[in-house]
């Protein structure tokens, strides 16, 4: 990608989006679609345009995706595994995945070529309150903005000092000599025997994009990081045993890599009256889960009909109650009783529909449907889980 660093002679902006991630490209974008936005004067800052690694975004709805050409490659059928035997859900929802790679360059080339966007590779150092106006200090000046857009930054007094628990990952894509992979269905969840370990549970998870490329990720979900090591044998391994692929028989393109803390303490949305945060450091991410990118994108479109409304934008939303207490049961007991969660997990998915599952995890389910769910597992740790969090009074 070329380098589009090239900063226009103006100081003061209209919008300054600081990070060019998920949360500030997708808000760009959403920007740049609207009629009267566009027009406005816009600093998008980052400190690398060039990231030294991408990311894959998958998502299950994509009703609120900007670009539905930007969708590398979508699975009909879904399966979650347990080792040999696996439920395979087919012909309803299907998942979509998003390459960071194209996803950035396509939002780049379109900045490039709006004359209002000036895009600044540089270090955000701090915010500061304008009244009407905020201001972002970096390390090759300082800019203001009616509006600042942060991804980049968690405001110390709110930083998370909640559970210790993190979603931990690392995975190959890789290009195998054998057509192995089979490209219709992804694999969600794969509690293989020996995915985990004795103290935390840990699957694996597999995006085939051909017969011979897949994604193959291994998760762990616990309170210390692993050596690059652990993960890369149990890659070996899996990619051995499931698909009969031993050292020789493929190659590793490139590596993803990522630790999501499974965090609910509230983030503040706001670091001042203009300077509204998003995306994860806004608390976008569902902490459980960590999917984040489809919030993102209905929180840009929150954001710009606010803009467009001469209103202030808004953080994004806490999620209801209920959520918040499912999500803080599933964490304490991931904390507490790491070894329950893939009896957990296989349970919710063997006993509901896909669908069903997925609108739970999208928060969009009733009562009723959660009631059914909640019917489904097993219900000794939730009840110790409920007795730790205070029988809901301890929830963020
Ligand atoms: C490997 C990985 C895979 C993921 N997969 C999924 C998925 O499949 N589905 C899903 O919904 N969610 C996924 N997530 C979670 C979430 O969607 C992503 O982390 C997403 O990138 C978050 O967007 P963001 O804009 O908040 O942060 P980022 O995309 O990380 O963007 C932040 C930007 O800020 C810049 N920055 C940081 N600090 C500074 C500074 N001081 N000065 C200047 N610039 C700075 C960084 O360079 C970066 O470009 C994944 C997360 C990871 C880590």
């Amino acid at each position: 990608m070329k380098n589009l660093s090239h900063l226009k002679p103006v100081k003061k902006y209209d919008y300054i989006i600081a990070g060019a991630g998920a949360a500030g490209l997708s808000l760009l974008w959403h920007i740049l679609e609207h009629e009267e936005l566009k027009k406005k004067n816009i600093l998008l800052a980052d400190r690398t345009i060039q990231w030294k690694r991408e990311k894959t975004w998958c998502f299950w709805d994509k009703s609120l995706i900007p670009e539905k050409k930007w969708i590398e490659k979508s699975w009909e059928s879904i399966e979650v595994r347990d080792g040999k035997q696996a439920f395979v859900f087919s012909g309803g929802q299907r998942y979509h995945c998003i390459s960071s790679r194209r996803f950035r360059e396509n939002i780049f080339e379109r900045a490039h070529g709006a004359e209002t966007v000036s895009i600044l590779e540089a270090d955000v150092e701090g915010f500061e309150n304008l009244g009407n106006n905020a201001m972002i200090k970096t390390d090759k000046g300082d800019f203001s903005a009616s509006h600042i857009f942060q991804s980049v930054h968690i405001k110390p007094e709110s930083s998370r000092k909640g559970s210790k628990v993190f979603q931990h990952f690392r995975g190959f894509f890789v290009e195998s000599r054998k057509e192995v992979f089979n490209p219709g269905m992804m694999t969600l969840m794969d509690f293989d025997t020996d995915s985990g370990t004795d103290r935390c549970a840990a699957f694996f998870y597999v995006l085939p994009f051909s017969e011979n490329r897949a994604l193959c990720e291994y998760t762990l979900f616990s309170d210390e990081l692993s050596p690059a090591e652990t993960y890369d044998k149990a890659l070996q391994r899996y990619l051995n045993s499931r698909f009969g692929l031993s050292e020789k028989d493929f190659k590793v393109d490139e590596i993803e890599q990522g630790v999501i803390p499974m965090d609910d303490t509230p983030l503040a949305g706001k670091l001042n009256n203009r300077t509204l945060s998003i995306g994860t450091v806004g608390g976008a991410t569902k902490p459980t889960t960590g999917y984040t990118f489809t919030r993102i994108q209905q929180h840009s479109r929150n954001i710009v009909k606010a803009l467009a409304e001469n209103r202030l934008p808004e953080p994004y939303p806490r999620s209801k109650y209920r959520f918040r207490l499912y999500d803080h049961l599933l964490i304490q007991i991931l904390k507490n009783e790491p070894m329950a969660g893939p009896g957990i997990f296989k349970q919710l998915f063997r006993k509901n529909k896909i669908k069903d599952v997925l609108l739970f995890l999208d928060e969009k389910s009733s009562l009723a449907d959660e009631a059914k769910i909640f019917a489904s597992l097993p219900w000794l740790p939730f009840l110790m889980a409920l007795g730790k969090s205070g029988f809901g009074w301890r929830v963020p």
